[in-house]
């Protein structure tokens, strides 16, 4: 009898605890990587504020700044890439700040990250920060000035603020190829030598491709088949994205946007190399064993002028995009202050 029958007993409890072993990897996924607190913003917006309606200004301005009067900016556009240096500094200064040029060797050519602080009480550190490059043969209106434009919008609201952490807010060079994911990146060096000064980054948030939103069913898509069953069809929010050791800050981050916002948001904590999910300056913060994240509007998941000669000024949806940015200076302001919430 047992030897007619062990075999069958034995690969039914074999497919038994495959399946087993299958649903516990799927629940550890979800819970790990999917799972997100809060609810995602539904329904029509409410208008936009007299306060939120000068931060649209402010936004639009220093988009067409960058994506239009300066154009294309990056090593083969030098005097660009420093005009755009120079722009931020400047609006660090006008904001009050005294902003630091720590510069590096690409090449020959001097590429400077620019950064201001906010001293704080404790020793921790929570960095905001958006590349100023732009790719080779486009102007970068989306891809990076809208993040740049968040970044100095959000410094002046927070200069002479007081808070637990210290904030600091910073632009970086040469994100885009070919220094990405490598150590030309501004990031990579500004993340290395916070690492040998022993600094102590509790958060760091990258501000990438935030401005281009739309209502139209299909028009996000993913980097993986199975992501579109989870996630929204539609490009309507603005996604916080994060590696899986940054789960937690992936989580708070979300959690706080989504008890302000006025927009719908995911987020998500997947492996770094998931294809979009190491794609910014958080991937260089990661190398260096700090927890980041980036916001994004998905850029080639969703822009249709991703990396293009047209991603103009024109063609951000600047009513969302102002209302992300509104919504992420609660972000900033409770990640900075963890014990006054
Ligand atoms: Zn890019």
């Amino acid at each position: 009898m047992a030897s007619m029958y062990q075999p069958i007993v034995m690969s039914r409890l074999r497919a038994g605890l495959l399946v087993l072993l299958a649903i516990a990897v799927l629940t550890m996924a979800w819970w790990g990587m999917i799972r997100m607190p809060g609810k995602s913003f539904t329904g029509t917006p409410p208008p936009l504020s007299a306060e939120e309606l000068k931060l649209r200004e402010e936004l639009v301005a220093d988009v067409r700044k960058l994506g239009g009067e300066i154009g294309e900016r990056n090593v083969k556009y030098y005097a660009q890439l420093q005009a755009a240096a120079d722009f931020v500094e400047q609006s660090f200064v006008a904001a009050g700040y005294r902003p630091r040029r720590d510069g590096y060797d690409v090449r020959g050519k001097v590429c400077e990250n620019i950064d201001v602080e906010i001293p704080g009480a404790s020793p921790e550190i929570v960095v905001i920060g958006a590349h100023y490059d732009s790719v080779f043969g486009s102007p970068g209106a989306n891809d990076n000035g809208s993040g740049v434009a968040a970044l100095l919008a959000l410094a002046r609201r927070f200069a002479g603020s007081r808070n637990e952490h210290t904030l600091r807010f910073v632009a970086f060079p040469n994100e885009e190829p070919t220094h990405f994911q490598t150590p030309l990146m501004g990031s990579w060096v500004y993340a290395n030598r916070c690492k040998a000064r022993g600094d102590r980054i509790a958060a760091m948030i990258s501000l990438e491709t935030i401005g281009y939103f739309s209502n139209q069913r299909g028009s996000q898509v993913y980097p993986l088949p199975g992501l579109g069953l989870i996630y929204p069809r539609t490009g309507n929010f603005i996604a916080f994205v994060g590696n899986v050791p940054s789960r937690a800050l992936v989580r708070q981050a979300l959690g706080i946007f989504r008890e302000h916002a006025t927009i719908p948001s995911e987020g998500t904590a997947l492996p770094q190399n998931v294809p979009g999910v190491g794609w910014s300056d958080q991937w260089a913060f990661w190398q260096h064993g700090y927890p980041g994240m980036m916001i994004t509007d998905t850029a080639p998941f969703r822009y249709p002028h991703y990396h293009a000669q047209t991603d103009l000024p024109d063609q951000l949806e600047y009513d969302g995009f102002t209302r992300v940015v509104a919504g992420m200076e609660h972000v900033v302001r409770e990640l900075a202050n963890p014990s006054g919430r």
